[in-house]
């Protein structure tokens, strides 16, 4: 609530969302409404009444313990939402029936947006009212599969289950995944420009993360069936999961340059260490160092230098193959690996880094062109004798300070 007493929704914009996205997102949200009106249909019983209380129970102190953490993943834009959610829903999928389960997403999700998103600008409550319809669709297309395999009834059933079951139970988590990837996958793909279409999909480490839930969410059900109290257990492995979230985003911000969003030096160089281990055949370096570039931040201003050695990131990592190792190695200076090249190949390369660099057109805020180019030093293993990553980029090194000093705006390739 706002401090004045009165309360606008923070940023409703769902009807500034494009046409399509809009009738998406509402579609999704009034289909996961009818299946809620369909399910209400079949009153539970009051032993799963208990059996929800207790799931309930196990998620909410969860929840409730990790939503800082929640709040700092906030910052990832362009891959699906991972929800953490999933050990409970999948479990609430396994014993409930559906009209519990969908029970159970509201108040998971209504819990959540009380206590973290309503302050969050960004994310707006059209949002974490689509993502829970979306949850909501998912699981009951997971509860679809287990009911018409019959698992429920052979785990309460008290006969004792066996593979076809297993299989099932995979079937309905693999269900429930792509159920969920593919809805919220849509509206990703239809707001944000993604380069690489596979984003869609998530990370390795967020699959990874996401079957993690569902295999958890398993044992879960099965402690709600047996014996309901060590369902409760199960909310520290779960929380330590949570934390892996956390560390999982530490790694990457360890090795990433804040700036450019390539590697830093450190993690350029070991992953050049290993492609030189991997590699069977030559392998080359270049050092690559902006000429001039003081005079871009005398001239206008260190914010423009910035922004120019963005522009300069994208433009390595276009001009390179895939496969290839760019990395931010100093204020103005960037260090490429590649891979299986000949010397024909490694000059190739360079000329073309070069000639785009040349030709990138930045205009500053006021309105000025910033012209630009760079000074490219090469050097191919094992041109350069008993050379080890180290000896070669010195070697790339020294060429590149010889191309300097010949005047800059040129590649130079070292031991030719
Ligand atoms: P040369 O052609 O000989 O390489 O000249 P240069 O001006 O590029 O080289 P010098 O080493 O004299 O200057 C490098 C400049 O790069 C100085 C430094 O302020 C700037 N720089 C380093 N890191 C950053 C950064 O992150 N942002 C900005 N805006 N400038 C940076
Ligand atoms: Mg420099
Ligand atoms: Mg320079």
């Amino acid at each position: 609530m706002g401090e004045s007493g009165s309360w606008v929704p923070p940023g409703w914009k769902l009807w500034s969302l494009p046409g399509r996205v809009r009738y998406f997102v509402l579609g999704v949200d009034l289909l996961a409404l009818g299946v809620l009106a369909l399910a209400a249909r079949a009153a539970p019983t009051p032993g799963q009444w208990v059996t929800a209380g207790w799931l309930a129970a196990a998620a909410l102190p969860h929840l409730h313990a990790s939503h800082l953490i929640e709040r700092r993943r906030r910052d990832r834009s362009g891959t699906p939402y991972v929800d953490l959610c999933s050990v409970w829903i999948f479990a609430g999928a396994i014993v409930l029936p559906l009209v519990l389960e969908l029970a159970l997403v509201a108040v998971l999700y209504a819990h959540r947006w009380v206590l973290v998103n309503r302050f969050d600008p960004i994310r707006p409550p059209h949002r974490t009212v689509f993502t829970a319809a979306t949850l909501a669709l998912a699981a009951a297309a997971a509860v679809a599969v287990l009911r018409s395999s019959g698992v429920h009834e052979h785990l309460t059933g008290g006969a004792r289950p066996g593979w076809a079951d297993l299989a099932a139970v995979v079937a309905a988590a693999a269900v429930q995944w792509a159920v969920n990837t593919g809805l919220i996958g849509t509206v990703i793909a239809w707001t944000v420009t993604v380069e690489h279409p596979r984003r869609l999909l998530g990370s390795a480490s967020d699959n990874l993360l996401e079957v993690s839930q569902l295999a958890l969410g398993v044992f879960v059900a099965l402690a709600l069936l047996w014996w309901p109290p060590a369902a409760l257990l199960m909310m520290i492995p779960t929380f330590a999961l949570h934390q892996c979230v956390q560390l999982d985003q530490l790694k990457v911000a360890a090795r990433t340059d804040q700036r450019t969003g390539l590697l830093n030096a450190i993690a350029w160089h070991e992953q050049a260490e290993h492609a030189l281990e991997r590699t069977r055949g030559r392998i080359g370096v270049l050092m690559i160092d902006l000429d001039w570039f003081k005079r871009i931040n005398d001239t206008h201003g260190h914010p423009v230098g910035d922004d120019v050695l963005a522009e300069v990131a994208t433009v390595l990592t276009r001009a390179v193959r895939r496969g290839d190792t760019v990395g931010r190695y100093g204020g103005e200076e960037f260090a490429v690996l590649l891979p299986d090249v000949d010397e024909a190949e490694v000059r190739a390369i360079a000329e073309r880094i070069r000639v785009r660099i040349r030709a990138l057109r930045i205009t500053t805020p006021a309105g000025e062109p910033v012209t630009l180019s760079a000074t490219i030093g090469a050097a191919l293993h094992p041109a350069v004798p008993g050379a080890g990553l180290d000896e070669m980029i010195r070697a790339a090194d020294d060429a590149l300070y010889a191309g300097k000093k010949a005047g800059r705006d040129r590649v130079a390739v070292a031991g030719w």
